[in-house]
């Protein structure tokens, strides 16, 4: 059986790594939101695609969030001592994964590199290998991602998000396959507004999963009508829209066969998709292997 993932960074690459240990990793494809991509200090930084790669390579500094376990900063203490700016956190060991980056090849190139070096038998591909960058109409007027995530720590009052340079993209070699190949789709559990819709809106990817007759299965990013981390929660209010499953269903549409939500969720409420119910908060390795099976599971029944 060969799966598909769209996915942003953490709450995406909790879900792969749990599929991992149901399936072989070898036939898995992470197609990975790159919309928060960007250029800082002329290295290029792809924060979905390090958070898979760190987490699929056991490196990932699971207290923190983000960034390396075991990580040393003698380079942003050498830099904030010239003065340069430390808004942006660059580890010693991320350094080299960007300098790396830097050093040539496209995004898919380096990132296949990465993954082979580090024993990642998941195959982790950029949505697209040219530049799009997710920016956000705020209150705070026009921020690009990291300086709304980082710099703003989400504080300005989101009005509309675009994908710049989106409708110029194309998917990166190997992601139209991986979707006409993969028996099931499933939707990470990444915020659907800024990671997962800048995938959807790379053109061709949206049609082949229209095409597919794999079941397209998301899981539910919500818990009790809050976001496990991050701005997913503020976002939606902000959108005019309720923190809830049917605001989940809604955004994704007919393009969902199926959703799996918390145990303690909508209990009664008809989300007009075929649901699964588990406990939906990984913070175990077994929840992460427990939700990625409830996944897979759901997938099967639209299976012949
Ligand atoms: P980012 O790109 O690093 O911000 O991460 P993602 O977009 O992949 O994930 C952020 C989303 O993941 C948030 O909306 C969280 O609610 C969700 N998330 C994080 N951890 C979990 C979890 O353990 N369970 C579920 N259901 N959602 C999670």
């Amino acid at each position: 059986m060969k799966v598909a993932v769209l996915t942003g960074g953490v709450g995406g690459a909790k879900l792969v790594l749990g599929l991992t240990r149901i399936m072989a990793p070898r036939d898995i494809t992470a197609i990975v939101n790159t919309g928060d991509d960007f250029t800082h200090l002329g290295l290029p930084v792809s924060p979905d695609i390090d958070t898979l790669l760190y987490t699929l390579s056991g490196k990932a500094n699971a207290v923190q969030g983000w960034g390396r376990e075991g990580e040393t900063w003698s380079f942003m203490s050498a830099l904030r001592s010239l003065g340069g700016p430390d808004w942006f956190h660059l580890g010693d060991g991320d350094l080299a994964l960007h300098v790396m980056r830097l050093a040539g090849g496209l995004l898919s190139q380096t990132t296949a590199r990465a993954a082979a070096a580090w024993g990642v038998h998941v195959e982790v591909l950029p949505m697209s290998d040219n530049p799009v960058a997710t920016m956000l109409e705020t209150n705070a007027g026009l921020l690009s991602f990291q300086r709304y995530f980082v710099d703003h720590s989400c504080a300005p009052i989101v009005r509309s998000i675009f994908f710049d340079g989106v409708q110029h993209s194309a998917p990166a070699a190997g992601v139209l396959r991986a979707i006409e190949k993969a028996d099931t789709v499933v939707i990470a559990p990444s915020n659907p507004w800024l990671s997962i819709d800048p995938i959807l809106a790379v053109p061709g990817i949206e049609a082949a999963l229209r095409r597919t007759t794999a079941p397209i299965i998301a899981v539910s990013p919500i818990i009790a009508g809050k976001a496990v981390k991050g701005p997913t929660a503020k976002l939606m209010a902000e959108l005019g829209l309720p923190v809830a499953n049917t605001a989940i269903v809604a955004h994704y549409g007919d393009l969902l066969q199926g959703l799996v939500i918390d145990s303690g969720d909508d209990p009664g409420v008809d989300l007009g998709v075929c649901t699964a119910r588990t406990a939906t908060l990984m913070t175990t390795l077994d929840d992460r292997a427990r939700v990625a099976r409830a996944a897979i599971d759901l997938a099967r029944l639209f299976r012949p």
